[in-house]
């Protein structure tokens, strides 16, 4: 089974940087925190390079 990748809600500073790179997979929730809706919007690699790797407070994870 394919991974998703979850954002811990708890460490994200809303910069909106995952969003902007890859917001068919990202949305920012009614707090104005980043939460996956949708984990089949792009490929693995997308993920991990477009918001994993480069989300500042590395608050997405795997699950
Ligand atoms: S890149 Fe990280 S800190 Fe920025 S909105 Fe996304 S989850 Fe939050």
């Amino acid at each position: 089974m394919a991974r998703e990748p979850w954002v811990d809600k708890e460490e994200c500073t809303s910069c909106g940087l995952c969003v902007a790179n890859l917001p068919d997979v990202f949305r920012m929730d009614e707090d104005y925190l980043a939460e996956c809706y949708n984990p089949k919007g792009a490929s693995e690699e997308e993920i991990q390079n477009g918001a994993i790797d480069v989300c500042p407070a590395e608050c997405i994870h795997w699950k």
